[in-house]
């Protein structure tokens, strides 16, 4: 496909092992780089790719391969960053889905254009930011959101996408359902809010705030003290292969939560404005006695019950088995259903 010159960079058989933060074996039979709306148009016209079925692959940090992905897989490079716009109450910032997440956040900060600081060191690329609407330490992308474009991978058409089109919700938005797999996300822009206020309502920030005594942290210490605080209880993917999150913390109605509570007074959870209530799964698998625990080479981090990790040599088979072992002891002893978080292919 090469050789005619209308796609560029068509790469086949290629190993998907390092390009997933599980570090799971799969093998891409057909892999192309989009650098550019313009090179995704190309793989949309062409006789045999435009047809196939497709796979869009960012940094691969929320992804499970249980086994090679029989579509095209899209690997998704678009670049460039630039200030858009300077609002009296907000800097507009545009990023390429292709950049890495972490680095953005840390170039606005650089640039005077505090906000994402909360969201630093979540692996993977901006253009996978808003598929499930990332959080962490009190903040959410679509908190920090202005609009995206996407391409449709049938038509071609590209289109802009506002907050309210993204439909965003906790780790969650459009993208996981009515437009899941069928639009690239090729640049996301964010709308940071001026006059810039740190957001340190996060136990482990309070945490900070005390035992360092700075009670008005600029943004980079903030982004300094997220980083250090999700170093000491997350594994490296570079290191141990794993996903963050396994699970989404479930969220019960305020009854269900009391049932709970009357049997396990300890159980960690947060009330919500509509007065349900979320439950830290981590502590649900931790009562469940899984903390450290493995199956075959699939494993449960020992700092944090949340994370599923892979001990050398996993499958991603492996990891599923663990994953179902855990789902029916949790609800077996608390009649609760943990949803995965990361796609499963
Ligand atoms: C150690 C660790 C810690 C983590 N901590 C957090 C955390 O605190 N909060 C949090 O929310 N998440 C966290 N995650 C999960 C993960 O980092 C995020 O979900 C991240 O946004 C995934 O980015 P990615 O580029 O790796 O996406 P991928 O894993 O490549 O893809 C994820 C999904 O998005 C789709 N996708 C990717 N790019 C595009 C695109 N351009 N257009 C359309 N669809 C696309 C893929 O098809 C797939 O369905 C963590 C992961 C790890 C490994």
């Amino acid at each position: 496909m090469q050789a005619n010159g209308t796609v560029p960079a068509v790469e086949h058989g290629v190993n998907l092992r390092t390009f997933n933060a599980f570090g799971l074996p799969a093998q891409a039979h057909t892999l192309v780089r989009i650098d550019s709306d313009a090179t995704l148009r190309r793989v949309i016209d062409h006789p045999e790719l435009g047809r196939a079925p497709k796979f869009i692959l960012g940094g691969g940090s929320n992804i499970v391969f249980t086994r090679d992905p029989q579509a095209v897989v899209l690997k998704v490079e678009v670049r460039g960053r630039r200030l858009i716009e300077e609002r009296r109450d907000a800097w507009i910032v545009e990023a390429g889905a292709g950049e890495n997440w972490h680095d953005t956040v840390a170039w606005t900060i650089e640039q005077g254009w505090p906000g994402l600081e909360n969201l630093a060191l979540i692996p993977g690329s901006v253009g996978a930011a808003p598929v499930q609407n990332i959080g962490a330490y009190g903040v959410e992308l679509r908190e920090r959101f202005e609009s995206l474009d996407v391409v449709d991978l049938v038509t071609g058409r590209s289109a802009t996408l506002s907050l309210d089109a993204c439909h965003f919700g906790y780790r969650d938005s459009v993208f996981k359902h009515s437009l899941a797999g069928k639009s690239v996300i090729t640049r996301v822009r964010f709308r940071l809010p001026r006059p810039w206020k740190p957001v340190l309502g996060y136990l482990e920030l309070e945490r900070k705030v005390a035992e360092t005594g700075i009670t008005q942290p600029d943004a980079q210490t903030i982004l300094e003290w997220v980083c250090a605080i999700r170093r000491a209880k997350l594994p490296d993917p570079a290191q141990i292969g794993n996903v963050g999150s396994f699970f989404k913390n479930p969220v019960v109605s305020a009854e269900q939560c009391r049932d709970i509570i009357g049997r396990d007074p300890e159980v960690v959870h947060y009330p919500l404005p509509d007065g349900s209530v979320k439950l830290a799964a981590g502590w649900l698998i931790d009562a469940c006695g899984w903390k450290g625990k493995s199956i075959g080479r699939a494993g449960v981090y020992e700092k944090q019950a949340l994370v599923l990790v892979n001990r050398g040599g996993a499958s991603g088979a492996e990891v599923l088995t663990l994953a179902r072992a855990i789902q029916e002891s949790v609800y077996g002893r608390f009649g609760i259903r943990l949803e995965p978080e990361p796609v499963v292919v």
